[in-house]
């Protein structure tokens, strides 16, 4: 198998320098596309060209997914270009983690085949009338004799028209409880035009690529054999195999602040106002030192987080949607304000920088789409209690291989994750043991303070009753599951600094103050500013990457 740093490199010289007007798979190519609402059929043509979608299949099974990690390192060469083409091809990841969790030998064989084929799965869930409410879904899967019957009617879905075949969630018991749905997988072949009307296609706001397509069925006969595990599980599967997809997606996603960031610093350093360049003016130089740093922390909690799924996986339940939570929502915060730095510049559609529009319509999905950042927080509530009292009693250090990109990995066991994690997670615990003597100086108030608001949310946590953490949980109990995903990004940062290697730029205290300001700042309504030298630091490193070239997140590895 190649290894990830050629493939990414491989992948990085298919697609080609995105800022070449001449480059049929670069931003003007894409914003062109985004204008008929499809993706740029070059840099479809170099996606099947490499295998992408063999990026999805287990090793086991033919594929090159063996690291999480990677598999969302190599996805941000393809979303820093055209964010709907990265989704669109995820697309076939949110089904296929369901048939990798819960497939016969025969099923994951046969997903298998397709996605190295370079031929679609659409995920066939969501239904208009239910929205997140998934356990609400009405499509039917009757029982008929010794097949089944299809009845109703999914909405949005990403590729339909496209797909050779589809995971679609079905309700096979007409009482509600958590055993009442369950999963398909389903030949596309099978759906038969006298059975199944197509419906018309969703045009959307953002990633206008991405195909969303619908279909009503109306009594149409499938065999058995297409249950996707036992019948009544299918909540559950997706509860654990959506672990993966969860974190991923918005994973991928930090390539849009790259972009935007790019974008912004293309603009300010060649823009100029008062006689100097406006990437120097005071407003303008914060604003991209923080979104650096916002990059920085949304690509070291979602490291951990996906290697914490090899390493850890029992805890994903609480990783996943706190990455989903967190990451979401800086992501589409930071892609605004730089937005303000880039003046009118932002709202034009022609031009070098029209892909900024685009970026700024593409990331709101990333806070709603698959599911929304308050379900996700209505998700870690009822796991708060436990989490923050085994928090209180167990400071753990965690093992570096956590942090490092470096490190070996066991291969993903998917068939390890839990719908819930018995109160286990040891990156939050890590907190309680960060204040060592390796802690930089520069660094120690900063994660003192930290420490310290975790300790009050482990106090507060202590008091919390059942009865409040259900879906009708009030705003301020909600906000406490909040503060729990700022606890475990700060700790992702501190464990990153710390395993970083001497003398590389993560090593430095300046980005982990940085990102510890940021976070802190999450639970002020006036953020503070970074210091200085901080701020000065930040921006060095950020000017010296967008002139060689080099990506914005963690590994500031080559970029074409
Ligand atoms: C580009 C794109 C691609 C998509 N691809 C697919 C696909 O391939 N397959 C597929 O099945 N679906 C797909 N979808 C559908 C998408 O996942 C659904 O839009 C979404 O999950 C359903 O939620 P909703 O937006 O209707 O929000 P609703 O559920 O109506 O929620 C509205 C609001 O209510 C609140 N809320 C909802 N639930 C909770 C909760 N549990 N706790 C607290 N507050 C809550 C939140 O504020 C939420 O934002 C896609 C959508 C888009 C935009």
């Amino acid at each position: 198998m190649i290894d990830i740093t050629t493939r990414a490199q491989h992948l990085e010289k298919l697609l080609g320098a995105p800022w070449d007007a001449a480059n049929p798979a670069g931003f003007a190519a894409v914003v062109a596309a985004d204008e008929r609402e499809e993706t740029a059929p070059a840099a479809e043509a170099v996606l099947d060209e490499f295998g992408l979608l063999a990026e999805f299949v287990p090793r086991a099974l033919g594929g090159r997914l063996d690291r999480i990690d990677h598999m969302i390192e190599l996805m941000r060469s393809v979303y820093r270009r055209d964010p709907a083409l990265g989704l669109a091809r995820a697309g076939q990841l949110l089904a296929s983690v369901n048939v990798w969790t819960a497939g016969s030998p025969e099923q994951r064989a046969a997903a298998a085949e397709l996605l190295l084929g370079n031929r679609r799965i659409a995920c066939a869930f969501h239904e208009l009338a239910h929205g997140n409410d998934i356990a609400g879904n009405e499509f039917a899967a009757r029982r008929a004799g010794s097949g089944l019957v299809l009845h109703g009617r999914k909405e949005s879905i990403a590729n339909l028209d496209l797909a050779d075949a589809l995971v679609i969630l079905a309700r096979t018991d007409p009482a509600d409880g958590p055993r009442a749905h369950s999963q398909l997988f389903l030949p596309a072949g099978l759906l038969a035009p006298g059975q199944v009307r197509r419906l018309p296609r969703f045009r959307s706001v953002g990633m206008r690529g991405v195909r969303l397509g619908g279909m009503e069925v109306n009594g149409l006969p499938v065999p058995d054999g297409l249950l996707l595990g036992a019948p009544g599980t299918g909540v559950e599967t997706a509860s654990r195999a959506f672990q993966v997809t969860r974190l991923a997606l918005p994973a991928m996603s930090t390539a849009l602040l790259d972009t935007a960031l790019r974008v912004a610093l293309h603009h300010t350093r060649r823009r100029r106002l008062y006689g100097r360049e406006a990437a120097d003016l005071p407003m303008v130089r914060t604003t991209l030192a923080e979104a650096f740093a916002d990059l920085l922390v949304c690509e070291a909690l979602s490291r951990t987080a996906a290697r914490a799924l090899h390493l850890c996986p029992e805890s994903g339940s609480v990783h996943a949607p706190a990455v989903k939570y967190l990451v979401a929502g800086v992501l589409t915060d930071a892609v605004q304000r730089l937005a303000t730095v880039m003046g009118s510049e932002f709202y034009r559609r022609d031009g070098e920088h029209a892909v900024f529009q685009k970026i700024v319509r593409d990331v709101r999905p990333v806070g709603f789409g698959h599911i929304a950042r308050a379900a996700c927080l209505s998700a870690l509530l009822p796991q708060l209690p436990g989490l923050l009292g085994r928090a209180r009693r167990a400071p753990d250090p965690v093992p570096a291989a956590l942090f490092t990109a470096e490190a070996e990995l066991p291969e993903p066991d998917l068939s390890r994750l839990r719908l819930v994690a018995g109160g286990r997670d040891p990156l939050v615990s890590s907190l309680g043991t960060v204040l060592d003597e390796d802690l930089p100086a520069a660094v120690r108030p900063l994660a003192e303070e930290h420490v310290r608001g975790f300790a009050a949310l482990c106090e507060a946590g202590a008091v919390l009753r059942p009865r409040q953490l259900s879906i009708t949980a009030e705003v301020p109990v909600r906000e406490l599951a909040a503060r729990y995903t700022v606890a475990l990004a700060a700790a992702a940062c501190l464990g990153v600094q710390r395993a970083a290697t001497a003398g590389e730029f993560l090593a430095r205290p300046e980005w982990l103050q940085a990102a510890l300001v940021r976070l802190g700042g999450m639970e002020r309504a006036v953020p503070a500013g970074l210091p200085p030298a901080v701020e000065d630091a930040l921006i060095e490193e950020l000017l010296h990457r967008d002139d060689h070239n080099l990506s914005f997140g963690l590994t500031g590895r080559p970029y074409a």
